[in-house]
């Protein structure tokens, strides 16, 4: 991934369970509100935590595209 890249973070809230585990695991990156999670910013630099989280969470609830060529970065099947 190229270092300058920038990522738009995005939890579905409609599938989410609240579990926590993206906001435990990640605080820096995730919190709960309202019984759901969100992101706390909608842009990010690359961070290696925001692949994991994809990975931890139970739902798939948790999406990460590049801004600039709007792909997937993950899930990226
Ligand atoms: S890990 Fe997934 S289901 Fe659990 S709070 Fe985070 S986004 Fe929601």
């Amino acid at each position: 991934m190229p270092a300058d890249s920038t990522w738009l973070v995005a939890v579905d809230r409609t599938v989410c369970l609240g579990t926590g585990v993206c906001a435990s695991v990640f605080p820096q990156h995730f919190v709960i509100t309202e019984g759901k999670s969100r992101p706390r910013a909608g842009e990010s630099l690359p961070h290696e935590e925001l692949l994991d989280a994809v990975d931890l969470c139970p739902m798939g609830a948790i999406t990460v595209t590049d801004r600039a060529t709007g792909t997937a970065v993950v899930p990226d099947d």
